[in-house]
């Protein structure tokens, strides 16, 4: 078998192993059915019971209430910036938005289609390298909803508690952080997440829903665009991501078996310490770009001393097995995501890494 690297891309990112060899040796003939996954018809039974037993098993591993409806939808998470304001903004027509990097100023954006948006707070004059404190934000009361990012994949921030609202229905994307860490779900009324990070493959997105809020769907809206269609049709209105539900299904499967979420957030933990230590004991040749207690333990942002140094960086550690570095344009340098199924031992040898090119470039 060719030789795997480490993949350390932000998103399609990487995927356990145990779970790309499952797909393999499925791949032609899934057992009992005699053809591909891709294949399938998705009003099969086989296709019913692998998209009924994801959400079964994302209830279990996340602590998922019944009362919220757990959905798969095509579009990414950048369609969701639409759905969400189109479905659940009209009551006041106005929402509160928490801006802390590119992904939320996307979503104010779509947001501002369909009504008032009111910056609750953002650290954009400081290049969001922080998540604004409690006390800066001002929220409405009024307000339809309060929406925030609770990792920003390209700044390599991240919430660690959540923005305290009050009654008004708190809305987070969470695309990058989603299962990396316990969440209590019924703080939220609604939690969106594109696949390709910490779930699965590129193609499909999770969209989980407290009911209640369904009653804010109005008839009008296209019927692909309500989440009303997708709830009434258990996400089988039309041709789902067949493939992508059931790569979802495999990586929730592995997690279960590895232990569910705080095994998972336990070593995110000591992943995100071990390259955190790294760049404080680097002297100031390694700086990252978040402020230390707004650390994302998902995506690491740092830079070198010069972009010529950066380059050289990028350019050996691809050589030496470590893909996908490359920092973001707005931020610059390098960028390490280490989601979920990205191993432990790949941090380490990231590290030995860094600290020989200090050692040989300084
Ligand atoms: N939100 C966040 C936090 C993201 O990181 C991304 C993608 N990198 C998106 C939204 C957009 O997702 P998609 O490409 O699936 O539309």
């Amino acid at each position: 078998m060719t030789k795997r690297v480490y993949n350390l891309n932000p998103g399609p990112a990487i995927l356990p192993e145990p779970v790309l060899e499952e797909m393999k040796e499925n791949l032609v003939s899934l057992p009992g059915v005699g053809m591909s996954v891709l294949e399938i018809s998705h009003r099969s039974s086989t296709f019913e019971n692998m998209l009924n037993g994801a959400i079964e098993d994302m209830r279990k591993l996340a602590n998922i209430p019944a009362n919220y409806h757990i959905l798969f939808v095509g579009g990414g998470a950048s369609t969701q910036f639409s759905m969400i304001p189109m479905n659940f903004m009209p009551l006041k027509n106005k929402a509160d938005y928490i801006v802390t990097g590119a992904w939320s100023k996307k979503a104010v954006k779509e947001a501002k289609r369909i009504g008032t948006v009111n910056i609750s707070a953002t650290t954009e004059s400081e290049n969001f390298k922080r998540i604004p404190k409690q006390e800066e934000m001002k929220f409405d009361p009024e307000a339809s909803y309060v929406h925030f990012t609770s990792n920003n994949t390209i700044f390599g921030t991240q919430f660690f508690t959540e923005p305290i609202v009050g009654d008004v229905p708190l809305i987070c994307d969470a695309s990058s952080d989603i299962f990396s860490r316990a969440v209590d779900f019924s703080k939220y009324a609604a939690v969106y997440a594109g696949a390709q990070k910490n779930l699965g493959p590129a193609g499909v997105t999770l969209v989980i829903i407290r009911d209640d809020m369904m009653a804010r769907c109005s008839d009008s809206l296209h019927t692909m665009l309500n989440y009303k269609t997708h709830v009434e049709n258990n996400s089988l209105y039309n041709t789902p991501p067949v493939f992508g539900i059931y790569v979802i299904s495999l990586v929730l499967k592995w997690l279960l078996k590895n232990g569910g979420i705080d095994a998972m957030a336990k070593l995110n933990d000591e992943k995100a310490k071990l390259l955190y230590d790294c760049i404080d004991n680097s002297s100031g040749y390694f700086t990252g770009h978040a402020e230390k207690e707004s650390r994302s333990k998902m995506n690491i942002p740092f830079r070198l001393p010069s972009e010529e140094l950066e380059k050289k960086f990028v350019k050996e550690s691809a050589d030496s097995g470590f893909a996908g570095l490359k920092g973001h344009r707005s931020v610059g340098g390098l960028r390490a995501s280490i989601y979920n199924a990205f191993p432990l031992q790949g941090v380490k040898d990231l590290v030995d890494f860094m600290k020989e090119f200090q050692k040989k470039n300084s």
